[in-house]
């Protein structure tokens, strides 16, 4: 353990900077990384300065939010979708570029995808359930063995064209309906970025809506046929909600300025 993890746990006297290695720790451990089989390599994926003071946070780690990031004067990127997926890859093209343009920039880069889905305070799912109101939350949406999305009641029902305007005022953009279900949306899953897949799982549970980001051709007659109204808000849109939250986290525990860098795909 680095010495200064003690020093900053029992007294966060110095606000405003810390430890890398201490930060990384601590989102290890707040993030519970190690509990979900994701091969997207949670965590550091590229180490730079060793002393962080301020933050960017973005869903997607691309060329662009890698040099706005290190533009913004960030020490540190906090991103939803990082550089690696549970294939090894040559440090070529944009690929390389990528990590090129960190290292350059000294800019560490932390990648927290399942679990930032998945997290009770600051996950993608319990954002988007806190700011629908949405009550007597269940655990919901199968990944590999894990729930990571959430089930539960809205306060009273809406109409389905009442509930995606209610969803679109939330991300700023247009969903796509599809009213396989009951006019009225009150049972409601959620699953942030791609979970167009729990629709059967959503009609087991008696839901009469799923609301989830990207919609995937394989389960455009699911809706109709499970009987389960889908309400696709953008898989980058209902993503934007756990780096926000989790680099407000940080600020709270460390004192670290942040800013995020929207840079939605439309998708
Ligand atoms: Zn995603």
């Amino acid at each position: 353990m680095h010495p200064m993890t003690d020093a900053l746990s029992s007294s966060p006297s110095v606000r405003g900077e810390v430890d890398r290695d201490t930060l990384v720790q601590w989102l290890n451990t707040y993030l519970n990384i190690r509990a979900y089989p994701d091969p997207s390599l949670n965590g550091l994926q590229i180490a730079g300065t060793p002393l962080v003071r301020r933050v960017a946070a973005s869903v997607d780690t691309s060329l662009k939010t890698l040099q706005d990031a290190a533009d913004s004067g960030a020490d540190l990127l906090l991103t939803h979708h990082g550089l690696f997926w549970g294939k090894p890859l040559p440090v070529t093209g944009p690929h390389g570029q990528r990590i090129r343009t960190a290292l350059m920039a000294d800019l560490n880069l932390y990648a927290a995808h399942i679990p930032l889905d998945a997290h009770p305070e600051v996950g993608n799912n319990a954002m988007i359930a806190r700011a629908l109101s949405l009550q007597n939350t269940q655990p919901f949406g199968d990944w590999q063995g894990h729930k990571i999305g959430l089930a539960g009641e809205l306060p009273f029902p809406l109409s389905l064209q009442d509930f995606a305007d209610r969803v679109q005022k939330l991300t700023g953009e247009i969903c796509l309906v599809h009213g396989g279900g009951q006019p009225n949306v009150h049972r409601l899953g959620i699953v942030s970025g791609s979970g167009a897949e729990a629709i059967a799982e959503a009609a087991e549970a008696g839901l009469d809506t799923l609301l989830t980001g990207e919609p995937e051709h394989k389960h455009f007659h699911d809706a109709f046929e499970y009987g389960v109204n889908v309400v696709y808000a953008g898989h980058y849109e209902t993503e934007v909600f756990g780096v926000r939250a989790l680099a407000a986290r940080l600020e709270d525990e460390f004192g670290l300025p942040w800013q995020f860098l929207h840079h939605p795909t439309g998708l």
